[in-house]
């Protein structure tokens, strides 16, 4: 069994606004009380449909974008982690906004240099082109996928 518990911390320092100049990408929370920006594009962009993902999101699957961390920096001091375990073992750390309970990014220990972003937190929705679907076994019954998606059973690269 994973922990329930969660505990409020900084994953990232809080950087000021002015250190980036013409970020690339800008998103919020739903209360606006946490806010990022990233400075380049995305490494790569799809959505994850695992029963882990689900229940963050209280959704039917995680709309990801995946960053470069140092690209990324957030703004607001109301986020809270949930540490658990992902499929590989490892910990992945789910940061959500305490007063309102957006989901906004995770962060995985096995890619300790990328940072994923919930693509439903984007000020701009029309940059957000997945190009795939992982853990497509776990998918809610109703779900298609686009014919120009690559689609993996389970993690990025499985079968
Ligand atoms: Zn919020
Ligand atoms: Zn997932």
């Amino acid at each position: 069994m994973k922990s329930p518990h969660s505990k409020k911390v900084k994953i990232f320092s809080r950087i000021r606004v002015v250190s980036m100049q013409n970020p690339k990408w800008t998103g919020k929370c739903l209360c606006g009380a946490i806010t990022y920006l990233v400075k380049n594009d995305p490494l790569m962009s799809g959505c994850c449909h695992c029963d882990d993902c689900q229940r963050q999101t209280g959704s039917s699957f995680a709309p990801l974008l995946i960053f470069n961390k140092n690209d990324f920096s957030s703004i607001g001091n109301t986020l809270v982690e949930f540490k658990g375990t992902g499929g590989s073992g490892k910990s992945v750390k789910r940061g959500f906004c305490s007063i309102c309970g957006t989901s906004v990014f995770s962060w995985y220990e096995v890619t300790p240099d990328f940072l994923v972003v919930m693509a439903g937190t984007l000020d701009n929705k029309l940059k957000f082109l997945p190009e795939w679907d992982i853990y497509s076994d776990q998918a809610q019954h109703w779900i298609k996928f686009p014919k120009e998606h690559k689609v993996f059973r389970s993690g990025y690269g499985s079968d």
